[in-house]
C-alpha cells in the first residue's frame, strides 16, 4: 500500500531523478546544460526520444516552393536536372575551379534525397576527400552523434553536404572565386532536396549561404531564411572538438530544429 511521502523523502526522490537525468545526458556526450530555459519552454533540456525515421513531420507542414533560379543560369542545363543523381552526373569530373587538380574525390553529398533536414558544412577535409563522403572524420562522427544520439534520427534520414565539393589545400577556407563557381551546384542540390530546414554548420557555411559577415556567435540560435527555407546557424562540429564547452549551445540550436520539424523532444526517463 502506498503512503504519502514526507517532504524530505520527496526532495530526495526529486534529487535522485535529476541525478539520473544528468548522468544520461553526460553519457550522451553533452558536457553542460543551458544556463536558462530555451525560449521559454520547459522541454528545452529534456532527453531525446527513441530514433525513428517517421518522427519527422508527424503533422506535415507545406514545404517551401522551389527556390527561385538565380545562379543556375551560370551552367546551361543545370536547372533541368531533376534528381540528385542527374545533378551529380551534370557536375561530372568537374574542372570548373582551381581546386579540381588538388582533390582525390569530389564530395557531392549523402543522405535522404527527400530529407526534411539538410546539414550544410563548409568544404571537405582530408578524410572526406579520401572517401568521397562529407563529414566522415572526427567532426563527422560528432555530427553523426548529434543526429543519431541527440536527435534520435538516423544519419540516413537527413541530407548532408558542403558549400563547395572539393577540398581546399591544407584545409584553408574556400576562396570567393571557388565559392562562386561551385555555389550553383549547392543551390540546385537544395532545390532538389527541398528540405524544410537547413542547419548551416560554422562561420563559413552560414556566411556563404546568407551572404553576411556577421559572426556565427551572433547568428547561432536564431532562425534565418535561405531562399524561403528556414535556416539555423550553429557551430561547426570541428569547432566543438576544440571547444567542447560549446556543445550545449549547439544542443539548444538543434532542439529548435527538432521543434520546427515536429521531432518530439524527449520525455524524462525515456530510453533509446
Ligand atoms: S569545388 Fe566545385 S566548382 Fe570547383 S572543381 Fe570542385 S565541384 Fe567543380
Amino acid at each position: 500500500m502506498s503512503r504519502d511521502l514526507s517532504a524530505p523523502e520527496h526532495r530526495r526522490l526529486m534529487l535522485d531523478s535529476v541525478r539520473d537525468y544528468l548522468d544520461q545526458l553526460a553519457e550522451e556526450g553533452l558536457e553542460g546544460l543551458p544556463a536558462e530555459r530555451s525560449r521559454g519552454t520547459s522541454q528545452a533540456a529534456t532527453k531525446v526520444v527513441p530514433r525513428s525515421s517517421d518522427v519527422l513531420s508527424p503533422t506535415p507542414a507545406p514545404r517551401p516552393a522551389p527556390a527561385p533560379i538565380e545562379l543556375l543560369s551560370a551552367y546551361p542545363g543545370l536547372e533541368k536536372t531533376a534528381t540528385l543523381t542527374e545533378l551529380r552526373s551534370f557536375i561530372g569530373d568537374c574542372k570548373r575551379c582551381k581546386l579540381a587538380p588538388l582533390r582525390t574525390n569530389l564530395v557531392f553529398g549523402v543522405g535522404n534525397p527527400d530529407a526534411d533536414l539538410m546539414f550544410v558544412g563548409e568544404a571537405p577535409g582530408a578524410d572526406e576527400d579520401a572517401r568521397g563522403e562529407p563529414f566522415v572524420g572526427r567532426a563527422g562522427q560528432l555530427l553523426t552523434d548529434i543526429i543519431e544520439r541527440g536527435m534520435g534520427l538516423r544519419r540516413g534520414d537527413v541530407y548532408i553536404c558542403n558549400v563547395i565539393k572539393c577540398r581546399p589545400p591544407d584545409n584553408r577556407n574556400p576562396e570567393p572565386d571557388e565559392v562562386a563557381t561551385c555555389e550553383p551546384f549547392l543551390m540546385r542540390q537544395i532545390d532538389l532536396v527541398r528540405p524544410r530546414a537547413i542547419v548551416a554548420l560554422g562561420t563559413f557555411a552560414v556566411q556563404a549561404l546568407l551572404r553576411v559577415k556577421t559572426p556565427i556567435s551572433r547568428l547561432r540560435g536564431n532562425w534565418q531564411e535561405y531562399r524561403g527555407i528556414k535556416l539555423m546557424p550553429t557551430f561547426h562540429p570541428a569547432y566543438l572538438l576544440r571547444s567542447p564547452g560549446e556543445k550545449r549551445l549547439v544542443w539548444l540550436d538543434i532542439q529548435e530544429v527538432m521543434k520546427l520539424l515536429g521531432v518530439p523532444l524527449p520525455a524524462r526517463g525515456s530510453s533509446r
